[in-house]
């Protein structure tokens, strides 16, 4: 654990020393929670973004995107349920003066059994070799079943406060965290406040006080822009069910615990899709989009083993079904996209709030209905975080030495080919240039005159860079470069005229899509 802390260090602060991610307003001493991407970083998240939109809109026939405004009418607001129900359950120690979200405190106990478990099944597979049978081990073993009870009893209990009759019990999670002995990992007291309901949307004015403002609010999620453009989009795009829209852009939360980097950040970026079904159908397209999102997850070739769902436990209001997508990072594994069956419940809300009929006509028997709507929703910023811990490496070499290399999928790497004149003379920079001029149409591409090229090589490898050229004086001779890989350390000589067909292959946004046929 303490080296995947350690890890989790590295990559934030090579995310800083090499331009991916800066502390927002840094010379300022920062803002809390808030981040800004830098030169390598941005290039990165652009490319997530368009793998994202590509498999979505570009490969789907049936979805259309949308880039609607973070301002909307407070009314949304009001009908989305987010003035009344978008809250987090705080609780602060007093003593550490740490502030935590209640629920969270809880599930983090509830993991803590499910681990113990997994530990001992884990011990006994190594003690009983071949002949261990698991299944009836975790029936049997008295630890195992005494844990599981444990896990059980606190999983029901807390179910109950969390769909208690009239929104959140407050004190019967207080109880939870009390009875189970749930200490703050500051200060390793039991000294808790009562806890509280937090709304965690920002406010702002509109227009001048004088001529009457309106609170307005920035947008928690950019689903409800989605929601309330559908008549829009389906009447002009005349779009038939089922279909989709996506959409990606910036969404606003006052997260109470902001840590962990850009896991949990007050403005962070959603890439999200709703998909608009016929009623009775969402739970097979509900499976359908969760295959669908793993296959994009798992192309990116981080393995398998690294993802897994997490059903809720816990339905939203306006869900029937929901689950996340959840990747391994070094703090365990977390929700990176969540996945939802949200029932025609926004739609009919903003009917109900607007007094517009929002429905759809199906030709096909002559009915109207509200559809029902599938969601995926998937933050950048995680994925992005994601990226860079499973790609951060750190290798030993043969000759002793250590390099770190980002190990990043070629097609989402900020520069896919860097170019270093041997010596800054003989016309070899201009040489370089050449190159570079003659493929910078097609893939991003980095010219590099500083250092020696081991050097040059290790400031490539730290930002992922897949491909280095080095150009010398048998360039010249015979256009033919070296050509360097950054996952294998191998090199090979070859013409400049099959420089592009190498690397394009392997750069382009395309094949990674070709990952998901
Ligand atoms: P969590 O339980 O971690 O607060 P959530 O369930 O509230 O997340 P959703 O409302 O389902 O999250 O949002 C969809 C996606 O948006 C999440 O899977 C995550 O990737 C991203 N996301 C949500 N909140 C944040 C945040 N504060 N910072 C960065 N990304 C976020």
């Amino acid at each position: 654990m303490a080296q995947q802390e350690d890890i989790f260090k590295k990559v934030v602060s090579h995310c800083k020393e090499y331009g991916f991610v800066f502390p927002s307003s840094e010379i300022y001493d920062g803002l809390g929670a808030v981040y800004d991407y830098g030169q390598n970083g941005v290039e990165l998240k652009n490319n997530i973004k368009q793998y994202w939109w590509q498999y979505m809109v570009l490969l789907h026939e049936n979805i259309v995107g949308l880039d609607s405004a973070i301002f909307m009418h407070p009314t949304i607001w009001k009908a989305s349920g987010h003035v009344d129900a978008f809250n987090d359950p705080l609780i602060d120690n007093r003593d550490s003066k740490k502030r935590y979200r209640a629920d969270v405190l809880i599930e983090e106990q509830i993991a803590k059994y499910e681990d113990k478990i997994e530990k001992e099944v884990a011990k006994a597979k190594k003690r009983f070799g071949d002949s261990f049978d698991e299944a009836q081990y975790r029936t049997t073993s008295a630890r195992v079943l005494e844990e599981q009870a444990k896990r059980d009893n606190l999983h029901k209990r807390y179910q109950e406060v969390m769909n208690a009759e009239g929104g959140i019990n407050l004190e019967g999670m207080k109880q939870i965290i009390l009875d189970e002995e749930i200490v703050c990992p500051l200060s390793g007291t039991r000294n808790w406040t009562d806890v509280r309901q937090f709304n965690l949307m920002f406010k702002t004015e509109m227009g001048a006080a004088a001529e009457g403002a309106s609170t307005i609010y920035l947008r928690p999620e950019t689903a409800q822009g989605i929601f309330v453009n559908y008549l829009n989009v389906q009447k002009t795009g005349r779009m038939k069910v089922p279909f989709g829209i996506a959409q990606i852009g910036k969404a606003f939360r006052n997260e109470i615990v902001a840590r962990q980097f850009i896991f949990r950040m007050r403005e962070f970026e959603q890439m999200e899709m709703q998909f608009f079904v016929k009623p009775g159908t969402e739970l097979q397209w509900f499976d359908e989009w969760k295959k669908r999102r793993m296959a994009w997850h798992q192309a990116l070739g981080f393995g398998a083993e690294n993802y897994r769902f997490h059903d809720h436990d816990k339905l939203a209001h306006y869900a029937n079904a929901a689950t996340d997508v959840e990747f391994k990072l070094p703090f365990g594994f977390k929700e990176v996209e969540g996945i939802h069956s949200r029932t025609d419940f926004d739609l009919s809300q903003h009917a109900k709030f607007s007094g517009k009929k929002i429905e759809y006509f199906d030709p096909e028997d002559n009915t109207s209905y509200t559809p029902y709507v599938i969601e995926t929703s998937i933050g950048v910023d995680r994925m992005f975080l994601s990226i860079m811990c499973h790609s951060y490496c750190e290798e030993k070499l043969e000759d002793g030495q250590t390099r770190t290399v980002l190990r990043l999928p070629a097609a989402l790497a900020p520069v896919k080919l860097a170019v270093f004149p041997l010596t800054k003379k003989d016309g070899l920079p201009e040489k370089a240039r050449e190159i570079i001029d003659s493929l910078k149409f097609h893939f991003n591409c980095k010219y590099e005159e500083k250092d020696q090229i081991g050097k040059r090589y290790r400031r490539q490898d730290a930002i992922g860079t897949p491909f280095c050229v080095t150009v010398d004086n048998q360039t010249l001779e015979d256009n033919t470069v070296t050509l360097r890989y950054r996952d294998t350390m191998k090199q090979e000589r070859v013409n400049i005229s099959d420089l592009r067909g190498i690397i394009e292959d392997q750069v382009t946004i395309t094949s990674l899509l070709k990952n998901l046929k």
